[in-house]
């Protein structure tokens, strides 16, 4: 899709559709864009008919005017304006205009919003222009996908052009995450995420990879890792791609994902109703490469490690076994007491192997961990944990800025004690199901070095919603890449 500006109204070009924002005052309604050059009488009919409610629209054909239709689009109170309600209010007139398809639009921008504004409006225009079609084939033939081609931002200032060019290569990214959480779990194995890897580093001159298959995760001893694909046909890796965008720092973040490509559960098989979206437990991974192509896209001045461990937790007579003991690249060895807890194992020698040979200044990670997180807080928001105030509340920030919303659980001491085994160092999950996003998270600790700041995303309620929507328009959401972008910001 492309995006441009028209600074004067009057020099717009034709297209198929102009969509025309309003705000609610009190019972009233006012016009967020200059009225002259449109259809008057057209304009004043349909006002009868409209509140401006956040997200109300109201479409209509127009006799006269650059445009053959128009879209009142509602957006609520101009004093209550909050970025979320304009990214649902734009996400839902893209979604009526592919309905429609009306695929040239003139979108009169609200007149005097503040630059933050104006980039949720962009990120609610772009995150509807989506669809996931690489798996259809007959249904195409008579349906095909309209997306919309181009938006011209009436009355835009100079200064909003870079911020569609940030949103440009922000948007690359989430849609590598969306694309490669959305495809076939047995297209989508570890060799596959590999390729990917390859090709940005390809791409990008700035990105290097290191890849471990499976000889080296043996000669490195990562047996938590190993003992979780003991089950797969697919090979394991561990994949890591070096963004240095500030060479002269030494500042590095590493930023790690949890790859496992289908969790079966393994011996601890998951029952019908909660195995059909497991191929979305790579969702971690999909982000961590998404960031890493927009750190590069963007020529982004920090220096990060994106850390990929990839497996999957398949059954068969090879697979790990609840009860046996694995040891970990960090030397703790782990009693399996339940092998659909394989996250964590993954990311634990993950995290150690990272601290060992790349020394990070901090280590962030996503991973789709707990079922418990979506008790918690729903699709609503991703659950935080970290060991780290400073770093907890920039990521807090960060989500502030993006609307991707987090929010913070604890980690209290006596969740390590629910973890502690008789016959190992520790086990991989407690008994029960009390608190099991703080438990997962509380394992995930164990394995990070003293003093290291340390944040736990646990993304399994956002990664992948059950139900679509004008802003996320398939299942597959690319959570995590624009926030974390954010925070790299702010450092
Ligand atoms: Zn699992």
């Amino acid at each position: 899709m492309h995006v441009q500006i028209a600074t004067v109204t009057g020099q717009r070009k034709p297209a198929d559709i102009a969509i025309l924002p309003y705000w609610e005052e009190g019972k009233k309604i006012v016009a967020a864009f200059p009225k002259k050059e449109l259809d008057a009488k057209v304009l004043a009919l349909l006002e009868k008919d409209f509140t401006a409610k956040s997200g109300e629209s109201l479409f209509s054909y127009t006799l006269e005017g650059v445009e053959k239709r128009v879209l009142l689009l509602g957006l609520g109170s101009l004093k209550k304006c909050e970025a979320d309600s304009l990214r649902s209010a734009f996400a839902s007139a893209v979604q009526l205009c592919r309905k429609k398809k009306l695929e040239n639009i003139n979108l009169f921008l609200p007149s005097d919003l503040d630059l933050s504004f104006v980039e949720a409006i962009l990120d609610g225009l772009c995150m509807a222009n989506y669809s996931y079609d690489a798996l259809k084939r007959e249904s195409l033939k008579d349906k095909p996908t309209v997306f919309i081609k181009k938006i011209n931002l009436i009355g835009a200032k100079k200064e909003v052009e870079a911020l569609i060019e940030r949103n440009e290569h922000v948007m690359k990214g989430v849609n590598l995450t969306r694309d490669l959480v959305n495809g076939n779990a047995d297209d989508v194995n570890a060799a596959h995420l590999t390729k990917v890897a390859k090709e940005l580093a390809h791409k990008h001159k700035s990105i290097k990879v290191e890849v471990l298959g499976k000889k080296e995760l043996e000669k490195e001893k990562m047996g938590l890792m190993l003992a979780v694909n003991k089950g797969a046909t697919h090979e394991p890796a561990l994949i890591l791609l070096h963004y240095m965008g500030d060479p002269k720092s030494k500042d590095v973040t590493a930023v790690v994902g949890k790859g496992v490509t289908f969790d079966t559960g393994g011996l601890n098989l998951k029952p019908t109703g909660s195995i059909e979206t497991m191929k979305c437990d790579m969702a971690g991974a999909a982000a961590v490469l998404g960031l890493i192509e927009v750190c590069s896209a963007l020529k982004l001045k920090k220096n990060v490690i994106g850390v990929i461990a990839s497996v999957e937790n398949a059954i068969g007579r090879d697979a790990y076994k609840p009860g046996d003991v694995y040891i970990s690249h960090s030397g703790k060895s782990v009693e399996i007491t339940n092998t659909d807890a394989e996250g964590r194992l993954v990311l634990a020698d993950a995290f150690s192997y990272v601290q060992k040979h790349h020394g990070p200044s901090r280590l962030i990670d996503f991973a789709t961990l707990t079922g418990g997180v979506i008790v918690a807080l729903g699709e609503e928001a991703s659950g935080l944990f970290s060991n780290n105030k400073k770093l907890c509340d920039q990521i807090k920030q960060a989500a502030e800025v993006t609307g991707e919303r987090v929010w913070e659980l604890p980690l209290y001491p006596e969740y390590l004690e629910a973890l502690k085994s008789p016959i190992a160092d520790l086990k991989n999950s407690r008994k029960g199901r009390s608190a099991s996003a703080s438990s997962g998270a509380m394992f995930l600790k164990q394995f990070i070095e003293k003093d290291l700041p340390w944040a736990h995303l646990d993304i399994a309620g956002t990664a992948y919603v059950s139900d679509i929507s004008a802003y996320y328009p398939s299942h597959a959401t690319g959570v995590g890449v624009k926030l974390i972008l954010e925070f790299l910001k702010s450092l």
